[in-house]
């Protein structure tokens, strides 16, 4: 048999790829076996896991896919004139801009190991030159001028090019830039520190100073390339400045408080670089109470603050426990990245299944969620429903230099080697060529439609005949596995690490065959999400996508689930259609659904087939989509959910009131007069039993209505854009005047029954705005109006 393809791309794959790049690049030109540049000082911690370089892994399946794409329509196009021009013509275009060059080398020259594509090592060559020649004679390589200087995104910027030009003399053995960024790390040593006259590395940048100490990470890695002491004497710096008084207190918190949103200001971005900083520096040094640290972040973002996606922040930042809105900027695309870092990370320092658990759901689910599928352009915030906002430029957009470094850090660890022999932590098609701890050279080739399809072979090529590991990582979310060698079932009891090793001796042609048995699942939603179902599918989450609804149901909104149980929804996988036929094993889920709107009857409610699809291929057309979908029809839903909210004038505040969620809110009037409402109307009608009003917020000078002349009212539209009339009032509303809101708070419900079940386009609550203090003023709030069926 022959393990060792010449051409490490099968036929098969090739004609996709053939659809993905342009037919002139040059990128199956493999160079010649990469040795990477030593290090000069030895890591005082030895990894676990020896990560794979990228030229000796290649993966064909779904996410071979990705990774072709990331490197063939979005590294290779870059314009790098963009990136440099920030540091051509300083200041940039903005405060921040000098980062994308140095993530990019990074990317780049990850990819570039992968794929040996020629034009992609010509742009990175040029652009190692051209950016060095930026360095100003004192070693400065940002985009401020000399008077700005080390007030905001500079030592950011500088850590960024010191972590692309280390990556790339790591890997193309080219030493040209080494002494410019020894000069880059000289500089930030000879302005930084704790001793009289040197400056605050804290003050020097956003987010409780975890911008810019966040440079750990490259000065830990310059210091082991160089030998230089006083590149460690700067990270040892950094770790007390970290708990000076204006410090992050990052360690110390972690270790006390054991919750990332309490470190510094809880940004998660920066606070996850400084942790991969902490990383690397226990690896060089072996100070134990920073891996306690990151472990204990870790379990802690695990058990509280990770969506269902991986996804780890919104609004940028870590929350509350369970705090988890679907859409309020969720899931910046750094955030993904860097938290793939971590997992990354922490896999190869302790050899533990559980990391590659996460990387494994963090990459088929989020990360791909965030890349559009072809590879040309990334989101920012890829939210738990809406539109996916991809885009290809780096204008304004930190995310869209991260989310290529995360997707070309995938086969450094797919699979990699440990003590005992190989580890396999990710499944798709392709091949590995791996070397034991004595240097014997052995390949894993890979057959599988894996997540498409349960069966995953791995067939072992080796020269002679060899006793050690093969460690597989078993998903925690398959219930059903089965492992046999050589036709021979395998007993499933996984070591303590979480990987069930195969220790026995083996030989060519020797083969692995795995069966995870891919099944759906729901997972009942809790807190914000109470009512709704998340359906997964194997290792996928998946999204009901507005393309895929069919002829029954006009939008998203108007879909709902049957049941929670599996049975209710009759779940089947099929192939996706053509035009959604992102790789060849690209499936949809066919589900039942019902009309969210359908008012309850005795008679169960209609069902209807729809299609779900993985969240990482959802809304790739532009559609909208949503994970947590809602279940049953009447009672539990707010059929005014996410409809349109009006107010009959400008008033000073401008929340929501159709989100369900009262602590946004509308304020209407600014000025006395007669009337104010607050309505939605309805795409489609439904039929409506109660009405409930959620009053806003109180103020000094207003925020209620003044219910001494008239109470409010609720009215209803029985026809499209038709009258409005009057079904009820809210009976409870307390005894308001213009001056005083009588107790009234903010958040209070005020419920209007109506007669008779009636089918409406629009409903309205009418009264007249409180003045409080100011008689010259008025106004009224509203944070939810809602309508239910029953
Ligand atoms: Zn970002």
């Amino acid at each position: 048999m022959n393990t060792t393809p010449e051409n490490p791309v099968p036929r098969k794959i090739s004609a996709i790829i053939g659809l993905l790049i342009a037919a002139n690049t040059s990128w199956v030109s493999l160079p010649a076996a990469i040795v990477p540049t030593p290090d000069n000082v030895a890591c005082a911690v030895a990894d676990h896991q020896a990560f794979t370089q990228p030229d000796q892994l290649h993966l064909t399946g779904w996410i071979g896919t990705r990774i072709v794409a990331n490197e063939a329509n979005r590294l290779v196009k870059i314009d790098v004139n963009r990136l440099l021009e920030g540091y051509r013509k300083r200041p940039g275009r903005q405060s921040w801009d000098g980062e994308h060059v140095g993530k990019w080398l990074h990317a780049a020259t990850l990819a570039w190991v992968n794929t040996g594509d020629a034009a992609l090592r010509a742009k990175l060559d040029s652009a190692v030159v051209e950016l060095t020649k930026c360095q100003l004679e004192d070693g400065y390589l940002g985009t401020y001028l000399e008077k700005d200087r080390w007030t905001e995104w500079d030592v950011w910027a500088h850590k960024y090019n010191l972590i692309g030009l280390i990556t790339y003399i790591r890997y193309t053995g080219n030493m040209a830039p080494l002494p410019a960024c020894r000069r880059m790390a000289d500089l930030l040593c000879n302005t930084f520190g704790d001793e009289p006259g040197k400056r605050d590395l804290n003050k020097a940048g956003s987010h409780a100073g975890m911008a810019p100490t966040s440079v750990l990470e490259p000065m830990a890695l310059l210091y082991r390339l160089t030998g230089e002491p006083r590149y460690l004497d700067f990270c040892k710096y950094i770790l007390r400045a970290w708990e000076r008084p204006n410090g992050a207190h990052i360690i110390s918190t972690l270790l006390t408080q054991k919750r990332v949103d309490k470190v510094g200001n809880a940004k998660a971005y920066e606070m996850l670089s400084c942790l991969n900083g902490a990383l690397e520096y226990y690896r060089t040094v072996g100070d134990p109470k920073t891996l306690e640290a990151c472990l204990i972040a870790w379990q802690d973002i695990v058990d509280h603050r990770l969506y269902i996606t991986g996804a780890a922040s919104y609004g940028e930042l870590f929350h509350d426990d369970f705090d988890f809105p679907n859409v309020a900027d969720v899931g910046e695309t750094c955030v993904t990245v860097t938290w793939l870092q971590f997992n990354a990370q922490l896999l190869r320092l302790t050899g533990e299944a559980r990391f590659a658990e996460q990387l494994e759901h963090v990459v088929l689910n989020q990360l791909f969620g965030a890349q559009k599928c072809d590879g040309s352009g990334w989101g920012y915030y890829v939210q738990m429903e809406g539109r996916k906002p991809y885009s290809s430029s780096l204008d304004g957009h930190c995310c869209l230099s991260s989310g290529p470094r995360g997707i070309a850090l995938i086969p450094t660890f797919a699979a990699s080697t440990d003590a005992a022999g190989v580890v396999v932590n990710l499944y798709d098609s392709g091949t590995a060529k791996l070397n034991l701890e004595d240097h014997t050279a052995l390949t894993l080739t890979t057959e599988t439609r894996y997540p498409a399809d349960e069966l995953i072979k791995i067939t072992l090529g080796l020269a002679m005949k060899k006793t050690f590991a093969v460690k597989l990582r078993l998903p925690a979310w398959c219930k059903e596995i089965s492992v046999q060698v050589n036709g021979q079932a395998e007993p499933l009891n996984p070591a303590a690490n979480g990987y069930l090793a195969i220790q026995r001796p083996w030989q060519a042609g020797d083969q692995i065959q795995l069966r995870f048995k891919l099944e759906p699942r729901v997972v009942v939603g809790d807190h914000m999400n109470s009512g709704k179902l998340a359906v997964f599918y194997g290792p996928l989450v998946l999204a009901a996508d507005a393309c895929l609804l069919g002829n029954q149901f006009p939008n998203l909104k108007s879909m709902a689930l049957p049941g929670v149980d599996l049975a209710a929804l009759a779940f089947k996988p099929e192939p996706a259609p053509d035009h959604l036929r992102t790789w060849p094993g690209a499936q949809v889920f066919q589900v039942n659904a019902i009309d969210r709107w359908a008012f309850p009857s005795n008679a169960a409610p209609a069902v209807h087939p729809i299609r779900l699809i993985p969240f990482a291929d959802a809304g790739n057309g532009g559609s909208s989509y949503k994970i947590w979908l809602p279940v049953g029809s009447g009672q539990l839903t707010n059929l005014l959910y996410e409809e349109a909210g009006k107010r009959s004038r400008w008033g000073r505040l401008a929340g929501s009131i159709t989100d369900d969620d009262p602590g946004t809110f509308l304020t209407c009037g600014y000025t006395p007069a007669d009337e104010d409402w607050f309505q939605v109307t309805l795409e489609a009608p439904c039929l409506v039993r109660r009405v409930i009003f959620i009053n806003g917020r109180t103020f000094h000078d207003g925020g209620w209505f003044d219910a001494s002349a008239f109470r409010p009212r609720v009215e209803v539209q029985t026809t499209r854009e038709g009258k409005w009339k009057t079904v009820g009032l809210l009976r409870d509303y307390p005894a308001t005047t213009a001056t005083s809101a009588a107790g009234l708070k903010g958040g209070e419900r005020f419920v209007c029954e109506l007669p008779a079940a009636t089918k409406i386009f629009g409903v309205r609550v009418v009264g007249r705005s409180a003045s409080g203090d100011n008689p010259k003023l008025a106004f009224s709030s509203c944070a939810e109006l809602q309508a239910f069926g029953d």
